[in-house]
């Protein structure tokens, strides 16, 4: 089968995803919708990849695996709302001296990747702030971005990270394909309620977890820095157009 026999269910994840996200948001948007509604698009994300590999099934299996972190060291941009609802969940677990490492970490790498655009910043290879040794410390929270990659060759992963990400990792086209539409479909829901942008994962931290208020503001609908710092989102969904 074609990645063309995956568009019935492209558009119907896009729909339901953007449907689910107007529903609950129109019932709520406080943090704890927020965390409801970003879990439930990540069910969704799950039984989507699972579907769409039934239709085009990878040319192998699916290598990913706990404790295997080389795609995690590529700048990661996600959705504000993933960001803060990510903030929320490590914001109680962090003791003060973990908190300012923390803080300092996401100083640093904000700073290391300052003026340089997308393709200097993966050369840099630096490490995803939640990485925790070689597993992501907020794992069934990652963002959709995370998710929606796949490898079926570690040995290509490991050669895209020893080459400074210079070297591609084929990915897996339904996995991808899958995601990026609960993705759409969760920006379009954000968006019309006000909510929608993508945002770097470490700056948006910082300005999480440094200012409390700034997700309650952006929730509100209140001047907030994440507002000033959101950007429209680059992710797109092929094959949902028709
Ligand atoms: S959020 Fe987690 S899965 Fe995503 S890049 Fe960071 S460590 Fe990896």
């Amino acid at each position: 089968m074609s990645p063309e026999g995956l568009r019935p269910l492209l558009q119907r994840l896009h729909r339901l995803q953007a449907a689910d996200t107007r529903h609950r948001l129109a019932r709520g948007r406080d943090a704890a919708a927020l965390a409801r509604l970003l879990a439930a698009a990540g069910r969704r994300a799950g039984a989507g990849i699972a579907a769409a590999e039934t239709i085009l099934p990878p040319p192998a299996p699916v290598a990913c695996g706990p404790a295997c972190p080389f795609c995690c060291h590529v700048p990661v941009t996600a959705a504000v709302a993933e960001v803060i609802i990510i903030a929320r969940h490590l914001d109680p677990t962090l003791a003060p001296e973990a908190r300012r490492r923390l803080a300092r970490r996401l100083a640093n790498l904000t700073a290391a990747g300052a003026g340089l655009d997308g393709d200097a910043r993966s050369r840099q290879r630096l490490p995803c702030p939640l990485l925790d040794g070689a597993s992501c410390r907020v794992h069934p929270l990652r963002p959709l971005v995370c998710r929606a990659v796949a490898s079926v060759e570690v040995a290509a992963c490991r050669a895209a990270h020893a080459s400074h990400m210079v070297e591609g990792v084929p990915q897996v086209r339904a996995h991808l394909l899958a995601v990026n539409a609960v993705a759409a479909g969760l920006e379009a829901g954000l968006a019309e309620a006000g909510l929608g942008g993508d945002i770097d994962l470490a700056l948006g931290l910082a300005v999480c977890l440094l200012d409390p208020g700034a997700a309650t503001a952006w929730l509100a609908g209140e001047p907030s820095p994440l507002a000033d710092l959101a950007r429209p989102p680059q992710l797109v969904a092929p094959q949902l157009d028709g």
